[in-house]
């Protein structure tokens, strides 16, 4: 069985070297030209995305059937982000299916559809309002405000905090289409819960996941989320099979949410595997990128049971494998990626006895490779 899946970074690189020991073959759509194939260079299959004719700025039929061929005629075909071009799913899913599928991806691409989706099914989110400016937004939500891109945003990009009527008249004078402008939610902390569906409707979760971000980018993070009631968890769980069903979806989605007192609300969906469930890889029986392949391939899910407190560290801008840091209960993961400052290069994975210990280690790790971030 082949999985060709688009994009060409890291979480196509992990969901393949998760599926290889299963004897699955992998393909890969170089779909963003300003990004390198290192991640996935000699993992399988490596195909441009075709260009679209100009006049009708479609693609040809005939360079579809071509691109599905040199795919390796791939048995179903996955995503590793959410900012893909439907139109190319769209025709791609005359070859074979597509998971997760297509409209769950586009409810997922889009801030304000996501936040339709969520108030369609009764799931808590920020307040907001879609195309206001900012002085008219903040008569409805208050200040402080933040302003996010409903497309373009991600790791805290295109994002902007409102605090007074100085940054409102700053922010409209960008004259921005497309975006949200959300009341500024005071949690308590982030966490989020990463689940897969397969495809006979069975759900699997794993642990709720702590996630320490910094600059709108996820630093660390530590599962099981702590202080966590029977409630919350209970509440996070609903919220998932709501949004899988819904979407009669087929693999792993994540869901990020702010958690402010007994209540969750969510801030984000990625319809894919996701930075928070690294941790899977060390501290599950089966990892978030197996479960996802076991799903698109119809195999039955793996368990999502966890066999100890793990944490995961983003190793942002490091220049080199930071192999020095290695202890006897961590792991490295690093994406084979060019090294720029403020860019995910690796992960580490590491477990822990207690949750005092874990935090002196991830603490530790800090100090030594937070140069960059
Ligand atoms: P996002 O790209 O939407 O995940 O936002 C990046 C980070 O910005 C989040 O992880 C939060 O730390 C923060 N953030 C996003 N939206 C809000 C909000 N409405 N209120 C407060 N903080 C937010």
């Amino acid at each position: 069985m082949r999985i060709a899946i688009v994009g060409c970074g890291q979480l196509s690189r992990m969901m393949a070297l998760a599926g290889i020991p299963l004897g699955l073959k992998f393909s890969f759509i170089h779909d963003d030209k300003t990004q390198t194939r290192d991640c996935v260079q000699g993992l399988g299959i490596i195909e441009y995305t075709p260009s679209k004719e100009a006049d009708t700025n479609s693609y040809a039929k005939q360079a579809i059937a071509d691109l599905y061929q040199a795919l390796g005629e791939p048995d179903c075909i996955s995503v590793e982000k959410e900012q893909v071009d439907v139109t190319l799913l769209q025709a791609l899913a005359g070859f074979c299916p597509i998971y997760p599928g297509v409209d769950a991806i586009k409810a997922c691409q889009h801030r304000g559809a996501e936040k339709q989706l969520l108030t369609r099914l009764n799931i808590p989110t920020s307040p907001y309002v879609y195309n206001e400016t900012a002085i008219k937004a903040v008569e409805v939500l208050g200040y402080p405000v933040m302003a996010k891109s409903c497309t373009e945003g991600y790791d805290g990009k295109n994002q902007w905090v409102i605090k007074n009527a100085d940054d409102a008249i700053k922010f409209d004078a960008l004259r921005l289409t497309d975006y949200i402008i959300e009341g500024f939610i005071e949690f308590d902390k982030e966490i989020s819960l990463v689940s897969t569906r397969g495809q006979s409707g069975e759900i699997a979760h794993y642990s709720l996941t702590d996630n320490y971000h910094e600059k709108g980018i996820l630093i660390h993070s530590i599962s099981p989320a702590v202080n966590i009631s029977d409630d919350l968890q209970a509440q996070a769980m609903r919220y998932m099979e709501s949004l899988l069903n819904e979407l009669d979806y087929v693999g792993t989605l994540a869901i990020e949410f702010f958690v402010v007192g007994e209540r969750l609300m969510v801030n984000e969906l990625a319809p894919r595997v996701h930075n928070s469930g690294h941790w899977t890889q060390l501290g599950g029986i089966t990892c978030q990128f197996e479960n996802h392949v076991r799903a698109i391939a119809g195999l039955p899910l793996g368990s999502t049971e966890q066999i100890s407190i793990t944490g995961m560290f983003n190793l942002i801008g490091t220049e080199k494998p930071p192999f020095e840091v290695l202890t006897a209960n961590s792991k490295l993961h690093w994406y084979n990626k060019v090294s720029k400052a403020k860019r995910k290069l690796g992960h580490i994975n590491l477990i822990a006895p207690t949750l005092p210990l874990l935090e002196q280690q991830i603490a530790q790790l800090n100090l030594t490779c937070k140069a960059n971030h």
